[in-house]
């Protein structure tokens, strides 16, 4: 019989598993303080728990944090590690696939990276990851164990979901994850120290923006639709008007955050026509805007902005009333920066 993940349980799920296993209800909270407060690797841990009763809640049970199988440290201190996942592709059909989460230290702050999906299945030209195609959803076990079992676990000050995959296209275990992450039975972190990463899956951004308080960041790349459309698929079945006309229906100007992610690709979207349209579009909305520079890959003709015309475009929206600014690449030499995860064994 295949056991029980306790990891990315609510406290209500656990009381049933603990009723099960013959230990009273309240049993429930104490596990999920274990899990998510003590951290415990094993059912053995939980040492309030009778000893008859962990000894049955392990016959059906198991803890199920999944420990990375390698990582690898780029010259500027961002380490990527490697996670071998079991995950779901249909109902009935399951996959093991190799995913990754990069940890990038700056200061005081220590951000990890997490992946949702192995692989993905929006097709971005300019990615990867999306190259590989989709190999599976992960379940908030898999996307709660790169938070939990990497050695700079207990002083990570942010998570943000632009790992591999889209979030809301895996909604229920992201959120599943989310809880976890931010109630107070959970690690009870402020819904400020996380950011979710969409390129903008309407319905369920519907969700996420009415069921989270987390911050939002949305790839945006290109202002204009026939454009973006040739860069992003996902442009046909949700154009950016739509998602930016749902986005205005929610207050960002207290403690939520909107940012706007803008890949720059030389002669392709970095006119100054194209920061004029972008500010356009922005107008009058609490955001920022995160200029990245592009990373080359395979078959794809273009090649990042330079310098100059990626200060030239910040300067523009800037001027235009947009707070942009241009975001520092890191862990090139370990294929660690944005775009750039494809789960590749052994890299
Ligand atoms: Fe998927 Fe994001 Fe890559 Fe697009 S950019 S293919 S949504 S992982």
């Amino acid at each position: 019989m295949e056991k029980i993940v306790l990891l990315g349980k609510t406290p209500e799920e656990l009381k049933e598993i603990a009723v099960a296993a013959g230990l009273p209800q309240y049993a429930g909270k104490q596990i999920a303080r274990w899990l998510y407060v003590r951290r415990a690797r094993s059912i053995d841990e939980m040492t309030d728990l009778s000893k008859a009763g962990r000894e049955s809640l392990k016959e059906r049970a198991e803890v199920g944090v999944i420990e990375p199988e390698s990582f690898v440290t780029s010259t500027d201190g961002t380490r990527k590690y490697l996670f071998k996942v079991r995950c779901r592709i249909t109902e009935s059909e399951w996959e093991e696939s190799f995913i990754e989460a990069v940890m990038i230290p700056d200061g005081e702050r220590k951000t990890l990276c997490v992946s949702s999906e192995a692989g993905c299945k929006m097709g971005c030209r300019f990615c990867m990851t999306g190259r590989q195609g989709f190999h599976g959803y992960l379940s908030a076990r898999d996307i709660l164990s790169q938070i939990l079992s990497i050695e700079e676990s207990a002083d990570l000050t942010n998570v943000v979901f632009m790992g591999m995959g889209e979030p809301l296209d895996n909604y229920e275990e992201v959120k599943r994850a989310l809880d976890v992450m931010t109630e107070p039975w959970g690690l009870a972190w402020s819904p400020k120290r996380v950011t979710v990463s969409t390129i903008g899956v309407i319905p369920t951004l519907k969700r996420f923006l009415d069921e989270s308080r987390c911050h939002l960041a949305v790839s945006l790349h290109d202002p204009f639709p026939e454009e973006r459309a040739s860069l992003m698929p996902v442009e046909k079945a949700y154009p950016l008007k739509d998602i930016l006309a749902l986005i205005r229906r929610y207050d960002f100007t207290g403690q939520r955050r909107v940012s706007f992610e803008y890949t720059m690709f030389s002669g392709l979207n970095d006119s100054l026509r194209h920061a004029d349209e972008l500010a356009r579009l922005l107008r009058g909305l609490e955001c920022r805007v995160n200029l990245i520079r592009f990373h080359k890959i395979p078959d794809f003709d273009y090649y990042t902005s330079s310098p100059d015309a990626m200060e030239a475009f910040r300067e523009r929206l800037e001027r235009r009333g947009v707070t942009a600014t241009i975001r520092a690449s890191r862990g090139e030499d370990i294929f660690a920066a944005c775009g750039l995860l494809a789960g590749q064994h052994g890299k």
